[in-house]
């Protein structure tokens, strides 16, 4: 399918700026018809429906554009049935915006490579929406300890020493509310997790026009299968909040027993926006993505730049987590 303007026929696209189906065209607001092939021998990952030419999606794309006449094409079966997305979280960062951020982290790098910030360059970034699951989790986690205090006093001629022994138990309740994990494989999943944080409050039920205007793929593998990503992160924080609990001021610590477990799990497909820049420089691809809803920007840097954006350590767990219970103080 595609979304053509009702005034002037054009390709219709959504517009971050306004936050709505513009047509590039005639300035029409939420003019679109949806436009879709008809015909027992049409088959959409085949032929661009505006102008016949042939097309070459890859194995997972399900929105893209037709490199021969520029209209964005979303193809319907991977956007439908088992890969309808249950939701969408909107660009706020339009085109224009992403060029300049990326122009403005570079522009002061004296030894940037001529062409590498060039509009002729930048024009070609592309937005995406990648696709990820959402995972809540309620965990459940105890942790026991064995520790000491140790004083010391001297009276009169004799040291004394008094070691106090305690026995720490913890109990949390901990609910984890999306977790993202990206299901894309082309997408590489460092770079993705440093594309965190989103702003979850601005998801919308997903609806087919707000692709037009942007690439996109269907999940690559299951949720099922990527929720082990989900459910380590959730582990980890669990253990590291149950462990930061203890604040008494003990002389040792011996942990003698932790059992985390995920009580309960449940997900939502989610399509997440991104700005790819991809630049080559001395036959080495670099590649740069721009959070389409906030503009931070991940990306290494030509070498020649000797600069590396964005690998500041992110704590991304503490934002999910939501405390219920720690209890039991020694
Ligand atoms: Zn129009
Ligand atoms: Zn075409």
């Amino acid at each position: 399918m595609f979304f053509r303007c009702k005034n002037c026929g054009g390709n219709i696209v959504y517009n971050p700026d306004k936050g709505m189906m513009v047509c590039p065209h005639c300035g029409g607001e939420e003019t679109q018809d949806k436009k879709t092939g008809e015909g027992e021998n049409y088959n959409s990952l085949e032929t661009c429906l505006n102008c016949g030419a042939p097309i070459k999606p890859g194995p997972f794309t399900s929105a893209e554009r037709c490199e021969y006449c520029g209209h964005y094409l979303i193809h319907d079966e991977r956007v439908t049935g088992k890969y309808k997305p249950s939701e969408l979280l909107p660009f706020r960062i339009s085109k224009e915006k992403a060029k300049e951020i990326l122009y403005n982290a570079f522009r002061k790098k004296v030894f940037a490579p001529s062409d590498f910030l060039s509009n002729q360059m930048l024009e070609k970034m592309e937005g995406m929406y990648v696709p990820y699951f959402l995972y809540d989790m309620n965990v459940n986690g105890e942790f026991e300890a064995n520790a000491t205090k140790t004083r010391r006093w001297i009276s009169g001629d004799i040291e004394y020493t008094e070691t106090s022994i305690f026995r720490i138990h913890r109990k949390l309740a901990a609910k984890f509310n999306r977790v993202p994990v990206d299901a894309s494989d082309v997408m590489p999943d460092d770079s993705m997790d440093l594309m965190e944080p989103y702003d979850y409050a601005d998801l919308k039920d997903f609806r087919e026009p707000d692709l037009s205007g942007f690439y996109s793929e269907c999940y690559n593998k299951t949720s099922d299968e990527l929720a082990y990503r989900a459910e380590t992160r959730a582990r980890n924080d669990a253990s590291k909040i149950i462990r930061n609990s203890i604040t008494g001021a003990y002389t040792t610590i011996t942990p003698m027993y932790e059992n985390i477990d995920i009580a309960s799990r449940s997900d939502k497909y989610s399509l997440l926006p991104v700005w790819q820049y991809i630049y080559s420089y001395k036959n080495k691809l670099y590649t740069y993505y721009i959070n389409g809803q906030t503009g931070k920007l991940v990306g290494e840097a030509p070498r020649s730049m000797g600069k590396i954006l964005g690998y500041a350590a992110t704590l991304w767990a503490l934002i999910f987590v939501t405390f219920m219970v720690v209890m039991h103080a020694a």
